[in-house]
């Protein structure tokens, strides 16, 4: 098992965390993510440097436990994911984002 996830495992029985992977279970966890985001947001946007990489850490961690309760292996997708990423060319909008040209 990944690093990640175990660490994930351990702390959710450490903190007796429920992980029935209801919809309304998933639903709390996203908007747990959400929250975080909104405390990265809040951190980047007032200037507090010194707690920027915290809440990047807590974004993370919220997105393993989601990703445990929606029994998803996280490592996996996001190296699928990444290997999509690489077939893109590069190529940005505008606003700078890359294009989802990947065939
Ligand atoms: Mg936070």
């Amino acid at each position: 098992m990944d690093r990640y996830q175990e660490l994930t495992e351990e702390f959710h029985d450490a903190a007796d965390i429920d992980h029935e992977g209801t919809k309304e279970d998933q639903l709390l966890w996203i908007s747990m993510l959400t929250e975080e985001l909104g405390e990265l947001a809040d951190a980047v946007n007032k200037d507090r440097d010194e707690v920027v990489a915290e809440e990047l850490a807590d974004v993370v961690i919220v997105a393993f436990g989601l990703a445990r309760v929606m029994d998803i292996d996280l490592r996996k997708e996001f190296e699928a994911k990444m290997e999509y990423n690489m077939e893109k060319s590069g190529a940005k909008t505008e606003g700078g984002k890359v294009v989802d040209d990947a065939s």
